[in-house]
């Protein structure tokens, strides 16, 4: 039967009616990054009530955010990075 791949989104003929990924590689990879995903998620849990606030702005932060940086200041700090590559 002819299914899609639950983690590239590419057709694929399965074997089994449960299987969702095309290769095995996808299995794995997908199952890497839900683990991931799921690392992430505990993290952001445990700064729930806790104020975080951007190291160069000062607006509060997502508990999803990794970084020390607001989403703004990430944009910028990447664009100066492009900038800084322009120039050499
Ligand atoms: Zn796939
Ligand atoms: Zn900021």
């Amino acid at each position: 039967m002819l299914k899609n791949c639950e983690w590239c989104g590419k057709d694929f003929d399965a074997n089994v009616s449960y299987q969702i990924y095309c290769t095995p590689e996808c299995r794995t990879v997908a199952t890497k990054n839900n683990t991931t995903q799921r690392q992430r998620q505990k993290k952001a849990e445990s700064r729930k009530g806790k104020t975080r606030l951007c190291s160069t702005c000062h607006t509060p932060l997502s508990i999803y955010n990794d970084d020390n940086f607001c989403s703004n200041c990430i944009g910028s700090k990447k664009d100066y990075k492009k900038f800084l590559r322009n120039i050499k």
